[in-house]
């Protein structure tokens, strides 16, 4: 297929770069990988894995930008999440995050290689990272994306939520590039891991002035008892079905039998039975385990966004009319003070070998 060349607009507002500048050069869908401690998030892998899609479409590679003080596995971790070029920007000053530093490092990769479309985490570093570059630059941000396609234009569609989740706004950058977006953590899915696959390695200098070196990181001090909702497999997430935070107790038991962590809607947590960091949603974090247990929780949009793309679901509550069993895969007709105790008991004593009746120990519920 012949590619369209982009379409030279006259710029709107005094921020274009100095003299005439060929977008047609800008080719590749850029993914800056965020890591703290050598660690990549999981959110950089999906949006390697979104990234491949975009850049199958463009017929562009796929970049990969890894930041940080000893990082170069990660370089290589990129490759096998997707990536066809990598990025390597390993300095000392780089160990934490800090937004002049890393968007130096950023600017002169974007400006080198001229990627079409850069991409990073909705996280706190990501939104704070983005928001700085593409003012730099100038181009265009989406924030918060929650989808990402690009039309025959080479043009990047960036979707997001607006006005309470009631509207899907999508947004586009026509005239400037790269076009940026952020991303929710979850929504997209990684590609599998393939460690057959190459690519190359560009080590990039850190671009550090000492005047970048404004801010002096004293400590990082890891929020402690802060629950990882993003990494978890399995999810026991409860609402306000569970009458108060005793009812919590039971999830996590049930949650520590299947090694997953507890999530909260957010009527729980507005009533104080949990705290904000439990909460699962359009204001609380979006997750993608592969089990998502949804207990008294009645599936109010806003939960959903959240959670949707979660592998199986199984929904526990009494209204057989609540809205969750649209989108369970398993679906419980019943008092979870009954079921969730159940369903504990019998992974017990799957785990401790004694056996169980063909119904197990749940025997009242009505499967939807
Ligand atoms: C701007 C905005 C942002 C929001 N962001 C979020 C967000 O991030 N996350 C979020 O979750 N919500 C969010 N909400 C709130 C959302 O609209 C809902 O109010 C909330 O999700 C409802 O929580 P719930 O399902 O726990 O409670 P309810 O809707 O009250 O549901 C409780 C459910 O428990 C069931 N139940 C009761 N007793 C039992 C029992 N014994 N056994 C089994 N089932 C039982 C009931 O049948 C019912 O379905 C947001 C709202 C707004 C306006």
């Amino acid at each position: 297929m012949a590619e369209k060349a982009p379409k030279k607009r006259k710029p709107m507002i005094g921020l274009q770069p100095e003299g005439d500048v060929d977008w047609s050069t800008y080719r590749g869908v850029l993914v800056v990988v965020e890591q703290r401690g050598g660690r990549a998030k999981p959110v950089s892998w999906q949006l390697l894995g979104q990234a491949s899609r975009l850049a199958a479409k463009l017929e562009a590679p796929v970049m990969a930008l890894v930041m940080g003080s000893n990082v170069s596995h990660l370089a290589q971790e990129a490759i096998y999440r997707g990536a066809d070029r990598v990025y390597l920007c390993d300095s000392p000053e780089l160990e934490n995050y800090r937004t002049r530093p890393y968007s130096r490092v950023c600017l002169h990769v974007i400006r080198t290689y001229k990627p079409e479309i850069v991409l990073m985490g909705a996280t706190y570093t990501g939104r704070d990272l983005a928001g700085a570059i593409a003012t730099h630059l100038p181009t265009g941000l989406t924030a918060d994306s929650t989808q990402l396609e690009v039309d025959d234009e080479r043009l990047l569609l960036a979707s997001r939520p607006a006005f309470s989740e009631k509207m899907l706004a999508t947004i586009l950058c026509k005239q400037f590039k790269p076009q940026m977006a952020t991303a929710r953590a979850g929504v997209f899915e990684a590609l599998p891991r393939d460690e057959s696959r190459t690519g190359e390695i560009i080590p990039v200098p850190p671009q550090i002035k000492p005047e970048d070196i404004a801010v002096e990181v004293l400590e990082f001090l890891e929020a402690t008892g802060k629950v990882n909702l993003e990494d978890a497999d399995v999810i026991v997430a409860g609402g306000r079905g569970l009458g108060g935070p005793a009812g919590f107790r039971l999830l996590e038991e049930l949650a520590a039998e299947l090694g997953g962590v507890v999530g909260a809607s957010r009527a729980a947590v507005d009533l104080g039975w949990i705290s904000h960091d439990h909460q699962v949603g359009q204001t609380g974090t979006t997750v993608r385990p592969k089990l998502y247990f949804a207990i008294g929780i009645s599936g109010a949009v806003q939960h959903v966004v959240g959670m949707q793309n979660s592998t199986y679901i199984v929904a526990i509550n009494k209204d057989p009319q609540a809205p969750i069993f649209k989108i369970a895969n398993y679906g419980i007709v019943g008092d979870l003070f009954h079921i969730v105790p159940a369903i504990t008991e019998t992974l017990r004593r799957r785990k401790a070998g004694v056996g169980v009746s063909s119904q197990g120990a749940v025997s009242t519920p009505q499967t939807v």
